[in-house]
């Protein structure tokens, strides 16, 4: 089964085909609430609690059929994820290391366009819940399947780098190693404003 990735204007296109290497979970820290701040969609993105619904997963389950010229990749700081998303509209699409070995992306949810009970059924459903202390509000999730979702990831980081998966990755440059775009580290100034530090 593969999904189709789509911006909400249309431009970029693509397709995420998982295989058994998936981890679903939802994550509340402030660094991904920070970047639906960034994108100004903390109404799609995030969930009442501040979630947001991520697929882990290695890039090589991700290619990119149009519009590959709109991704553009931000990094809250200089050590941070890159943050990619397509720029013609905003639209998250995942986090990565600043290296494509190892082999990893967590696919925000939000730029699939198919309904969650799809997703649900076929992927089954989401097992781990991280970083619920930095969850909005009074009533906070309780964290669950941290380890065994931890352990998935780093099966399928190291499978990737056995089978040489990890040279498929439409994020990365493979002989130079570099992301295809240079990512855009926050000025202090903007990192306030989508940390909301007042
Ligand atoms: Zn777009
Ligand atoms: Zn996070």
């Amino acid at each position: 089964m593969a999904y189709p990735i789509r911006c909400t204007c249309g431009k970029l296109k693509g397709t995420f085909s998982p295989d058994q290497n998936i981890n679903r979970c939802v994550c509340y820290c402030a660094n991904c609430q920070a970047f639906a701040r960034f994108l100004q969609r903390e109404q799609e993105i995030l969930d009442a609690m501040g979630g947001t619904r991520i697929i882990q997963t290695i890039p090589a389950n991700v290619t990119f059929t149009e519009g590959i010229e709109n991704l553009a990749c931000i990094r809250l700081t200089e050590s941070g994820l890159l943050r990619w998303y397509a720029a013609c509209c905003n639209m998250p699409i995942g986090n990565t290391l600043p290296t494509p070995n190892p082999s990893f992306i967590g696919l925000i949810q939000t730029c699939l366009s198919a309904d969650l009970t799809a997703l649900d059924n076929s992927l089954g459903p989401i097992r781990m819940y991280v970083n619920t202390e930095s969850a909005i509000g009074e009533n906070k999730p309780k964290s669950a399947g941290v380890l065994s979702g931890t352990l998935r990831v780093f099966g399928m980081m190291l499978k990737a780098r056995l089978n040489g998966r990890y040279k498929q990755n439409p994020l990365f440059v493979m002989e130079s190693g570099a992301p295809i775009v240079t990512p855009h580290v926050l000025s202090t100034e903007e990192l306030k404003r989508v940390k909301h530090v007042v």
